[in-house]
């Protein structure tokens, strides 16, 4: 039997639905999370989904989440970031006065690839996992990492996917399509978190 295992989906804004039904389907527990009350529920994982880090990180602050959960992020609670989460991550934003959460040491370029043209689909190697069908929806890359910071992905010479401590953090979006490793990888973490 595997460890039941209870994940927070950060469902403010953005594409939060199809981490959830992969969840599921993988046999986690998910709680959306919108409002403060949501984040009393105790959280074995986080996931920051893709969508619009502005918006997101305006809602956040709002609603007063921005702090417990830059808190939980900071006491080492897993967090899988896609994309927008990304963005809500880094410590610094190469191309945008704006910051978040700042608990991953890297240097990220917001719509990287160029506003709107810049979705596409590739594939290439993720480390630890194998090669990857991954999905660019104007997205962020990593222009650069601080030591510590393990480089799980490069497309292009652009890093895409990163782990550092508790957070994996990727540009590219894995709730799309029927490819799950990419969950099962993050699960595997939080079980081995929760002991
Ligand atoms: N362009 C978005 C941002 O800057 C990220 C895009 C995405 O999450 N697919 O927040």
């Amino acid at each position: 039997m595997m460890k039941p295992v209870t994940i927070g989906i950060l469902a403010v804004q953005g594409a939060f639905i199809e981490h959830r039904y992969m969840l599921e389907s993988l046999g986690a527990r998910c709680v959306e999370l919108r409002n403060k009350e949501n984040l009393a529920i105790p959280l074995d994982g986080l996931v920051l989904p893709g969508g619009e880090s502005t918006v997101q990180g305006r809602i956040l602050r709002d609603e007063g989440m921005f702090g417990i959960l830059q808190q939980k992020i900071r006491d080492g609670l897993p967090v899988l970031a896609t994309c927008a989460g990304l963005i809500l991550l880094a410590d610094h934003l190469s191309n945008d006065r704006a910051s978040y959460f700042q608990t991953l040491p890297v240097t990220v370029r917001r719509n990287a690839y160029g506003r709107q043209l810049g979705s596409f689909i590739t594939t290439a190697l993720v480390k630890g996992i194998g090669d990857v069908r991954m999905n660019f929806i104007r997205a962020p890359y990593i222009e650069s990492v601080e030591p510590g910071v393990d480089v799980l992905s490069v497309v292009d010479d652009h890093i895409v996917a990163v782990v550092y401590k508790n957070q994996l953090a990727l540009s590219f979006h894995p709730e799309v399509g029927q490819d799950t490793r990419i969950h099962e990888f993050f699960l595997d973490r939080v079980r081995k978190k929760k002991g």
